[in-house]
């Protein structure tokens, strides 16, 4: 969840979850933070089913714009491009390798769901 109230943010993160898990979803709720400090200010936003978000590149997209952008500065953040392109030495990685996705995704301490993601949007 992220709040701003009486002008001091607030981001909660659920603590059984994985660690990656808790940090993609810390980065995306600052993200909605920087993005959407006045949607924030209103009404605590409870984001709810972020892993759901990336099941699958088709649902990860997701349809909500704040959604979209909340996860794409996560992604970023926490998988700068310049970094996966230092990983990736110049190359590229087959989607469909599952253990160079894995490989990726431990370097960089995420899910492979979320370094698939990533993968598939440069
Ligand atoms: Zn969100």
């Amino acid at each position: 969840m992220a709040y701003i109230k009486d002008g001091v943010g607030i981001i909660g993160v659920n603590a059984l979850h994985h660690p990656n898990r808790q940090r993609f979803s810390a980065a995306h709720e600052l993200a909605h933070h920087i993005l959407h400090a006045t949607e924030i200010s209103q009404a605590v936003h409870v984001d709810k089913g972020i892993r759901v978000l990336f099941r699958d590149n088709v649902s990860a997209l997701g349809t909500d714009p704040m959604e979209i952008d909340a996860n794409a500065f996560a992604s970023e953040l926490l998988i700068p491009g310049y970094l996966l392109a230092d990983a990736l030495e110049g190359g590229g990685v087959d989607l469909e390798d599952e253990s160079a996705i894995e490989v990726l995704a431990r370097r960089f301490r995420v899910s492979t769901a979320a370094m698939r993601f990533r993968l598939a949007s440069l």
